[in-house]
């Protein structure tokens, strides 16, 4: 690639960037992205859809598209959907229209999911654009579990659910590429502010 067309590509925020992060439940990925969101430009959340019952303070189209068993079935069916995984019993996937929808902007992606799509989007990637894998998480699981206490949206068989896969996910770590340890909201946030920042910076590589 030529240094004009490098330049070129830089001068739009970027674009074609996926930021996928990843960590437990309760390590926070849902307060730090939206913080690194509303100070850098150029994003999109990938809104997934998911099979779980809403949270009172859930809102439908933005923090998820809540869809039947039967509508998810036919989505995976249909390939509209770039990863999905069962997560204790509820479905969870990736909106393939949404993300083509946001590169075709000329936007970034970031991608909320857990570890085994991330696994899954590390063997497949995404035509040919970039991913960065992020891991997110509080320092250690007595942390997480005191989180998702007071967090309260779960009961207490859901939480001990939980903090079992996010035993198992800990250990995934050292497939990612970055590590933001969320044990302070301000740290997190400029951590991922700044893979981000890095990440745009980059030299794409040259491909002609
Ligand atoms: P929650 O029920 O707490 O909203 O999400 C449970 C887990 O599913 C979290 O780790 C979250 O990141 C993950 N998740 C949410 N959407 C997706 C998705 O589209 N694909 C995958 N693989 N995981 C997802």
């Amino acid at each position: 690639m030529s240094s004009e067309a490098i330049i070129e590509h830089r001068r739009g925020v970027g674009g074609g960037l996926a930021f996928v992060v990843c960590g437990p439940s309760g390590a926070g990925k849902n307060s730090v992205i939206e913080r690194v969101m509303e100070v850098i430009p150029g994003f999109s959340y990938s809104v997934s859809f998911t099979t779980r019952p809403r949270r009172s303070d859930e809102v439908d189209g933005r923090d998820y598209h809540f869809i039947t068993d039967k509508q998810f079935t036919e989505l995976v069916e249909n390939d509209e959907v770039v990863e999905h995984v069962t997560y204790l019993g509820h479905k969870y996937g990736t909106s393939r229209a949404q993300i083509k929808e946001v590169f075709a902007e000329g936007k970034d992606v970031i991608l909320n999911i857990d570890v085994n799509g991330a696994k899954k989007l590390m063997d497949r990637g995404l035509n040919d654009f970039s991913i960065v894998y992020v891991f997110l998480t509080p320092s250690s699981l007595e942390i997480l579990g005191t989180r998702l206490r007071e967090r309260g949206t779960e009961t207490e068989k859901q939480m001990q659910a939980r903090l079992a896969v996010a035993a198992k996910e800990m250990k995934s770590m050292p497939l990612f590429e970055y590590l933001v340890i969320n044990d302070d909201l301000d740290t997190a946030v400029d951590e991922l502010r700044a893979i981000v920042v890095a990440e745009r910076c980059r030299i794409i590589a040259a491909n002609d």
